[in-house]
């Protein structure tokens, strides 16, 4: 069993009080974590020590904060073989799936590393005489980040690394469903050697988040906020994040939907959106949620598709099988699957391959015929199981896929290239790929959403601005004439 400790001002801790809290595996139901609850006032002291830290870190120069950086990336590649473990005790992910999170988070690292020269201004032009004018980007002070459990190495590294890259201190909240996984990060940034107190972290006990999330926002020293996780939770941190005044970056829930046109490669459609619809069983903001298909190569499209996803492997993701689809997170997920499956069902939809499940050992299960009233077409599976629905042509393509309270990531596939292209632009989603996954996300891009799935963008330049404040500041070089 792993033991987790709170990290504050460089010192691995237990809570003050401290109680402590139990995580299970989703399959086996044995204590795999028990970590630190934090309180109220150990999420303050963490918020305190970013905050007594950021006074010198706010003066290190670029290739400081880089190399730092890249060592951070390092110490992470080189936990891969403690994550991959982590991950599949605490959520059930295939090892597959914790090796890309621990490649792409080393990746994070290395971009944010690389932004560090990139943090630039401008010269404005002054109508005052002798006037210098700048647009100058600062860091903020103390930024929080709070990251989920379902790519747990990737988000909590996102939710950290870019803050750092531009002078922040930070404190992660790490998931109560995989504390170990999230304090993995914490030990390997302190492993890079990050001045004491420039990162934090903290884990609590489920009852408490509300209280010490609030507390955590609510304080003088932090400056931005970034939370990915569901729209629910989303929305009860903007308001919070609202009362405080305090800016935020919101990475929500999504429903992807990938378009299939008349004229598309059904293959590397159908390959698409198996990889989209099934990596870590659909437990993705990316996963494709809602997969529409042109009616007149749906039949094929749809068998070539079921033949795909009924042959992925299934299994426990800690045996020596290799598998696709380990365990979901928990039985609350098998039981909204299973529920999404029978409406569906007494509505008329058609099961191609797959089925409820009593263990959390799901199948991979496509529902074809999918119609509006169905729940499954709206509501965000966040499991194995995904929908099918038909349409005819370009324009019911487009009206289906904005039929939506998401838009974070979609896919369209087709041969004309530019008719494809022109459908993607008419799709109100932050990320859209022509001819590619749902799922698929790089460190360098601005990554983000619209509607119900948040605002604000991580990575690349766009990152910057999210945790920079803008300045306006300027040098005087000439005598100032006054009116009076
Ligand atoms: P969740 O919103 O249920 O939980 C996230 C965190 O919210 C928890 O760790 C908890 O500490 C905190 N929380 C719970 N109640 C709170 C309260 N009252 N006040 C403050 N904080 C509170 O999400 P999850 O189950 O961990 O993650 C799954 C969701 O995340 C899915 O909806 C998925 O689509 C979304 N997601 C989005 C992205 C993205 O980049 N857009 C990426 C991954 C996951």
């Amino acid at each position: 069993m792993f033991e987790v400790n709170l990290m504050i001002g460089g010192k691995t801790v237990p809570a003050s009080s401290g109680i402590t809290f139990e995580r299970c595996n989703p399959l086996s139901g044995e204590i795999v974590s028990r970590a630190a609850a934090a309180t109220v006032a150990d999420a303050r002291a963490a918020v305190d020590a970013a905050e007594r830290a950021f006074v010198e870190w706010c003066q290190t120069g670029p290739g400081e904060r880089r190399t730092l950086l890249l060592k951070a990336a390092d110490a992470v590649a080189a936990r891969e073989s403690q994550f991959i473990k982590a991950m599949a005790e605490e959520t059930g992910a295939s090892p597959a799936w914790g090796n890309f999170n621990v490649h792409l988070a080393a990746g994070v690292l290395q971009e944010a590393a690389s932004m560090t020269t990139q943090i630039c201004g401008e010269v404005i032009p002054s109508d005052q005489p002798g006037n210098l004018a700048m647009g100058v980007r600062q860091p903020a002070g103390v930024v929080l980040g709070m990251a989920p459990w379902n790519a747990p190495v990737i988000l909590g590294v996102r939710a950290i690394a870019v803050p750092l890259a531009c002078g922040n201190t930070v404190v992660l909240k790490g998931s109560e469903l995989c504390p170990r996984t999230h304090g993995l990060i914490a030990e390997a940034l302190n492993e890079a050697g990050f001045p004491p107190g420039v990162v934090n972290f903290v884990t609590n006990a489920p009852a408490d988040a509300g209280a010490v999330v609030e507390a955590m926002i609510a304080h003088s020293a932090v400056r931005r906020v970034n939370f990915t996780g569901s729209t629910r939770v989303g929305r009860i941190i903007a308001a919070t994040c609202a009362q405080h005044l305090k800016p935020v970056v919101l990475e929500l829930g999504g429903k992807a939907p990938l378009v299939v046109l008349d004229d598309a490669d059904l293959n590397a459609a159908a390959n698409a959106a198996v990889f989209g619809a099934f990596t870590n069983s659909g437990q993705i903001c990316m996963s494709t949620e809602r997969i529409v298909v042109d009616a007149r190569i749906a039949d094929e499209f749809v068998s070539c598709l079921a033949a795909r996803a009924s042959s992925l492997p299934l299994g426990d993701p800690r045996g020596k099988e290799p598998v696709v689809l380990g365990s979901v997170i928990d039985m609350a997920t098998v039981e909204r699957c299973n529920a999404l499956i029978d409406d569906a069902l007494e509505k008329g939809a058609k099961l191609l391959c797959g089925n409820k499940a009593t263990s959390t050992l799901m199948p991979a299960t496509l529902l074809d015929y999918v119609t509006p009233d169905m729940k499954i077409y709206r509501e965000e599976s966040f499991g194995p199981v995904k929908p099918i629905v038909r349409v005819n042509g370009v324009e019911e393509a487009i009206a289906c896929a904005n039929d939506n309270e998401y838009g974070l990531a979609a896919a369209v596939f087709g041969g004309d290239i530019a008719r494809a292209y022109q459908v993607a632009k008419r799709i109100e989603s932050g990320i859209c790929h022509v001819n590619g996954p749902t799922v698929h996300d790089e460190a360098q891009m601005p990554f983000g959403g619209v509607k119900s799935s948040g605002f604000g963008r991580f990575g690349g330049r766009a990152g910057i601005n999210e945790f920079t404040d803008l300045r306006w500041i300027t040098l005087q070089t000439t005598p100032r004439q006054y009116p009076f």
